[in-house]
């Protein structure tokens, strides 16, 4: 059947639809997934055809969003019967030059010395993949895997212990394997700016811009670190453009999305967003599970079902931590011989398993506090400032801080609405008076031990 380009009235119609996943998805997913995409055509049977600029989006929207943007489209118009989607065949920019096999550069050992030392164990094949990293693995692989650069750069970001060091070891080790002719670079961002200053000290700038710029994949960990090192800013920028320049890949993780990246210059985070921004979320029971297990299999060693599913309930904060006490448990059993039990585990891990637990409000707290110095709630909230409440206050401004997520000003505002510096000031000074006083030091432990449990 006959395709024809779109005409004004599916267009129309097209742009309502795209209203329409705006409105559903939110700008940021709109504007990585669903803006890219286009109507290419259409015939008088009913079927509409639409692209996405490579096959990777093109697996992507399938797996996400294909059955909304299809069933939209069907709700406006009773005529389309079938959506396709495919992959856009406009030739793209910017293909890399490719060329005959590429001899390896006698300064390969050099370029690898600059990098650092990839972990073994951080593989692929190592890493669990559940809803909250599906995204950023995804995209590891296609940037692993793809001899082309589909995305640049690739700005993998999210909490600590959430597996963004182990992806990108994972895509340097599959580059190496797949193709040891290409030159990766991994390092972290402190590493680059230790480089780039030893550099300057040596005055040997030239050949660490030649070194970097000679690269096909680059990789820099936790770039948040050169927050506020303008200088290393600058040069990682320049470097950066003229990487992309040549058309070679850039991989970067941060804690942070882009956008907010604190004392980054705005042009560097507007390129550094300019790729494919995947974040990683914290971690679910599921993942949590998922990971133990392979873990536990690695290991050959396989733990009570029961003794898992504690774990991955209890142990929420990140993946390192979990790690951590599963290996605890582990040489725990092995060192003493005996069996691994539900039992056992609490026992090994009791001081985790309460750091975990830390569920202590900013009320549990000025409450506790109160009756343990016999002074009244409303007292906190006062101005008072007599020193038989001014102690007491500090004492709960130090704990809210130590045991709750809550930001200084958060805190502040529960407390009669003082300020953040107040609060601050609060915690400096029992930290002092902790490092001073043996009496106010067991005040502190008792309450919160009391708070813990
Ligand atoms: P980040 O760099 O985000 O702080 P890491 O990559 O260092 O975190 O991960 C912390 C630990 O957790 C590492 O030992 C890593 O192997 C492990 N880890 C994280 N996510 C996963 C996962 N999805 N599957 C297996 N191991 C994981
Ligand atoms: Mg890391």
């Amino acid at each position: 059947m006959k395709m024809v380009i779109p005409d004004a009235a599916l267009l129309a119609q097209w742009d309502r639809v795209r209203d329409q996943l705006l409105k559903e998805y939110g700008e940021a997913t709109f504007s990585s997934w669903l803006q890219p995409l286009s109507l290419v055509k259409h015939n008088n049977q009913g079927h509409v055809v639409i692209s996405a600029p490579n096959a990777f989006m093109r697996d992507w929207v399938r797996d996400h969003y294909f059955r909304r943007v299809e069933s939209l489209l069907k709700a406006g118009n009773d005529n389309i019967r079938k959506l396709e989607l495919v992959v856009s065949d406009e030739p793209q920019p910017h293909r890399a030059t490719g060329g005959g096999a590429a001899e390896i550069p006698a300064d390969i050992a050099d370029i690898e010395a600059l990098g650092a030392q990839l972990d073994p164990r951080f593989t692929f094949d190592n890493f669990v993949v559940g809803k909250p990293n599906e995204l950023a693995h995804a995209a590891a692989l296609r940037v692993a895997e793809s001899p082309e650069v589909t995305f640049n750069p690739l700005f993998l970001y999210g909490g600590v212990g959430l597996g963004k060091t182990h992806l990108m070891h994972a895509i340097a080790w599959h580059i190496r394997k797949c193709h040891p002719e290409r030159k990766v670079i991994y390092l972290s961002a402190e590493k680059f700016m230790y480089q780039f200053i030893r550099a300057l000290r040596f005055k040997d700038t030239v050949s660490f811009k030649d070194q970097f710029r000679s690269v096909d994949v680059l990789m820099i960990d936790d770039v948040q670190f050169i927050s506020g090192k303008d200088s290393t800013q600058e040069e990682f920028f320049h470097t950066f453009n003229a990487l992309v320049e040549q058309n070679h890949q850039i991989i970067v993780s941060a804690d942070k999305s882009p956008s907010d990246l604190e004392g980054m210059e705005d042009r560097l985070k507007s390129r550094l967003g300019w790729g494919l921004v995947a974040d990683i979320h914290p971690t679910t029971y599921e993942l949590r599970l998922g990971i133990l297990q392979a873990k536990g299999d690695q290991l050959g060693i396989r733990p009570p079902p029961k003794v898992l599913e504690f774990l991955a309930h209890k142990i929420t904060s990140n993946v390192r931590e979990l790690e951590g006490a599963l290996t605890r448990v582990l040489a725990h059993a092995t060192l003493v011989g005996r069996d691994i039990t539900l039992e056992t585990t609490q026992e090994v891990l009791r001081d985790l398993l309460r750091a975990n637990d830390r569920k202590a409000t900013i009320d549990d707290i000025q409450k506790k506090v109160c009756e343990y110095y016999n002074v009244r709630v409303a007292e906190m909230h006062s101005p008072k400032r007599a020193r038989s409440i001014a102690r007491p206050r500090q004492v709960a401004m130090f704990l809210c801080k130590m045991l709750t997520p809550r930001s200084l000003p958060e805190i502040g505002r529960k407390f009669g609405g003082r300020d953040h510096t107040t609060v601050m000031h609060a915690v400096k000074k029992i930290e002092e008076l902790i490092a001073q006083e043996d009496s106010i030091r067991e005040d502190i432990e008792l309450l919160r031990r009391m708070l813990e449990t």
